[in-house]
């Protein structure tokens, strides 16, 4: 297993084509847009390292018997499953953000799954080619992006009806030695600070879309893979006021890219489904599945930052003891419980698949997702209360620390005695980056927007028989029980 400081080396040494802001960035384990990233990815690797976290940040190999980094590791009973969440809550709380590594996590645990059923119905050797790439993944212990989302264009049409036929990834040319690639992959988490790339289709597929069911996994710096880094509420704070960013180790969320895929070359060996058209949605949902299951853990965990730092302002502001704050506070743990509660359960509800993986209890999942999207914003709301206006309106860090205004901001900004002015503006900022903009964004559409969730939600929720229950006891179309 690697350390962060190993993690931090090896995506140096590493020449892939990112753009931010109008520049081509040179290296983003050193540039301050990227840092906070970096960080909390490295974080994977230090924590695996800690003998209180082992538990929870390591697994064993099913392929090797080797101990392994969890975020490599195929999921093999209920307990991993759990451990997961787990290990996802003590990560948010130690670095309040996103550390990204969650998705190719999911997706390598969703392909693994998919190869194994489609070789078994079409006789092809997708599942060997997947474990043989997972083991140099597991062996090197390599962060993996999921690249799912497609850029989709008009959403009317499906993948083949496209005017541009590049709008969804797909397979332009089928050679002797592997397929090329062309199309863009939206909003991929970690997408600048990974090793590689694993791809997967974004949707149902027909027959007609089948150059559209491809799964593959490509380095981060093939040749004509290409990234643009995503703007975030705030960014050009990384660059000059530390304290203003609040969160400055770790940053408000996980640095998305867009990704490009300009006639990218991918030899068969890293090819895991092309043309399986059938697949696609069963993928889809698995990769769903797994990465909804994981948002009343990583979630929570921030929660629990969140709460911590707005029960500390209320104590430097002085309304710590009055009793509508402390029922504000309890909500928001409320709150933050649920979350966690609907992660363990469906983890609890999952089940093996024909691999011999595990996946969680897709309906739970899909509730788990479906109140993040509800509950994380209840959670930030009142936390904004509790703050106060001064959320919004504080001033910066420079002029904090300027010779002539400096005194002003430090004696009118105060609250309570004895407690430094900067402990409130640091506590201030902390929050105030949890709970605005891209931060909150996140967790309404990252793992799938809520619509997502409730078309799931429906496939499973079998309102059929609940209707025969319903009708059973109102006796309609039968003869009551004679009772007396
Ligand atoms: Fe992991 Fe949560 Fe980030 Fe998704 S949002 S990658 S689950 S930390």
């Amino acid at each position: 297993m690697m350390t962060g400081k190993e993690y931090r080396e090896s995506i140096r040494r590493l020449k892939p084509e990112i753009y931010y802001l109008g520049e081509k960035i040179d290296n983003v384990a050193d540039h301050p847009a990227f840092l906070p990233h970096v960080n909390a990815a490295a974080l994977t690797y230090d924590m695996a390292q800690a003998p209180e976290f082992e538990e929870l940040l390591t697994a064993k190999s099913h392929l090797t018997g080797q101990k392994i980094n969890r975020f490599t590791h195929i999921h093999h009973s209920h307990d991993d499953l759990v451990k997961k969440v787990k290990m996802l809550r003590a990560l948010g709380q130690q670095t309040g953000s996103c550390f990204q590594r969650c998705v190719g996590f999911d997706g390598l645990n969703s392909v693994y799954s998919i190869t194994y059923d489609i070789d078994q119905k079409m006789g092809t050797d997708y599942h060997k080619r997947l474990v043989n790439v997972l083991k140099e993944i597991q062996s090197k212990d390599l962060m993996v992006s999921g690249a799912m989302t497609d850029v989709k264009g008009n959403r009317r049409l499906s993948p083949s009806q496209q005017k541009d036929p590049d709008l969804f990834v797909h397979v332009a040319e089928k050679k002797k030695d592997g397929i090329v690639v062309r199309g863009a992959k939206a909003h991929i988490t970690g997408g600048v600070n990974s090793h590689g790339h694993l791809v997967m289709p974004t949707s149902a597929m027909k027959a007609e879309d089948a150059d559209y069911a491809v799964a593959f996994y490509v380095p981060i710096d093939a040749p004509g893979v290409v990234h643009i880094f995503g703007r975030q509420t705030n960014d050009t704070r990384k660059c000059n006021c530390f304290m203003d960013q609040g969160n400055v180790d770790y940053g408000i969320v996980g640095g998305e890219a867009l990704i490009i895929f300009d006639n990218v070359f991918i030899p068969w060996e890293h090819v895991f489904m092309c043309g399986e058209y059938e697949f696609a949605y069963e993928l889809v949902e698995r990769f769903a599945t797994a990465h909804r299951q994981n948002y009343g853990g990583c979630k929570t965990g921030l929660a629990d930052v969140l709460v911590g730092a707005t029960y500390a302002l209320s104590q430097v502001q002085g309304t710590d003891r009055a009793s509508h704050i402390r029922d504000k506070l309890v909500e928001m743990a409320h709150l933050t419980e649920t979350l966690y509660c609907c992660s363990i359960a469906c983890s609890c509800q999952g089940y093996a698949l024909p691999a011999g993986s595990y996946m969680a209890d897709p309906l739970l999942a899909n509730v788990t997702k479906l109140n993040v999207t509800r509950h994380v914003y209840e959670i930030a709301r009142l936390a904004q209360d509790i703050a106060g206006g001064i959320l919004a309106t504080a001033p910066s860090e420079l002029d904090w620390k300027d010779p002539k205004v400096g005194k002003y901001v430090e004696k009118y900004l105060k609250g309570v005695e004895g407690v430094p002015t900067e402990t409130r503006l640091r506590l201030l900022r902390l929050i105030e980056g949890m709970t605005c903009g891209t931060a909150l964004v996140e967790s309404m559409h990252g793992a799938g927007s809520p619509q997502a969730q409730r078309i799931m939600i429906e496939r499973q929720a079998n309102l059929e028989r609940k209707k025969r229950l319903a009708e059973k006891l109102a006796k309609i179309g039968e003869q009551p029980l004679l009772v007396c």
